[in-house]
């Protein structure tokens, strides 16, 4: 396939803009789903190549998915690959989350995936090619203290990934789950403050402690992780199918 329609979402930092520039640098379009516009359209408009677009919107909302289905559906005709990347990490103790923080994190982490493909796949059925690559984590594959909504949504977008992928085994679209650990991102970099401040740490210290859950005793980069859902993506991948893809250094090996 010449130009791949790529669609993704949280793509206005972190491991969304990564992603956004690993897909523009291979020459595919890409449309930039962010809760922030202003972020949004920056990612789009530091991208290589035409016809990239920029869309605010809110993934924890059924609505404004199905909105980002007809806009991108309306400029595009379709989508050939769609990456659900946004994501929240929000840390408390059980006894300290709300409902509130429980069900905002099941929307923007799962509920929007869900969404999204059901939206999105059809038209990726009947062309008989897609890729689906959600963003999980490694804590989709195991246990951390303090983060059960978290821990509980990545949990269901692995189950999302195998349920789909089984599903759709002999459609031509692929669903597949990364799992990275810890990323240099914004997101890694609050939760260093959170730990230095509810142990009393300094920050370093806090992020010497993330980088020790991995046996390679790094953070993942973000290129790294945009490379790895960018290897999904090529017909030789399509054997490729259901697989929760750990990426963190050997931790939960
Ligand atoms: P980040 O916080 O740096 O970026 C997330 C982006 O998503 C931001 O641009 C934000 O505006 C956007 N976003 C947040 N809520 C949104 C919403 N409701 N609607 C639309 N956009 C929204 O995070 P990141 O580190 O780049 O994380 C990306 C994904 O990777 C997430 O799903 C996260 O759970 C996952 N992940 C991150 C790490 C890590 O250590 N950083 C580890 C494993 C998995």
């Amino acid at each position: 396939m010449a130009q791949r329609r790529v669609l993704i979402t949280g793509a206005g930092s972190g491991l969304g803009q990564a992603l956004a520039h690993r897909y523009a640098r291979a020459g595919d379009k890409v449309a930039c789903v962010d809760l922030d516009a202003a972020r949004a359209n920056l990612t789009r408009a530091a991208l290589p190549g035409e016809g990239h677009l920029a869309l605010s919107a809110n993934v924890g909302s059924d609505d404004a998915m199905e909105q980002v289905h007809e806009r991108i559906a309306g400029e595009w005709g379709g989508v050939d690959v769609l990456v659900n990347n946004a994501g929240i990490a929000e840390s408390a103790a059980l006894d300290r989350t709300t409902d509130d923080q429980w069900d905002r994190t099941l929307a923007v982490n799962v509920s929007s995936a869900f969404w999204l493909c059901r939206a999105v796949v059809p038209g990726m059925v009947a062309r008989g090619y897609g890729r689906v690559v959600n963003v999980a984590s490694n804590a989709g594959l195991r246990g951390y203290a303090y983060t059960s909504a978290y821990c509980a949504s990545k949990h269901a977008v692995v189950g999302l990934t195998r349920a789909l992928a089984v599903e759709l085994a002999r459609t031509g679209v692929t669903v597949n789950a990364v799992c990275p650990g810890f990323v240099d991102t914004e997101m890694s970099a609050r939760a260093v403050d959170r730990i230095a401040r509810s142990t009393k740490r300094s920050a370093e210290d806090a992020r010497r402690a993330l980088e020790a859950l991995s046996p390679q005793r790094r953070l993942m980069t973000v290129d790294e992780v945009a490379h790895l859902v960018w290897a999904l993506v090529p017909d030789a991948a399509r054997g490729v199918n259901g697989q929760a893809i750990a990426l963190d250094g050997g931790q939960t090996a």
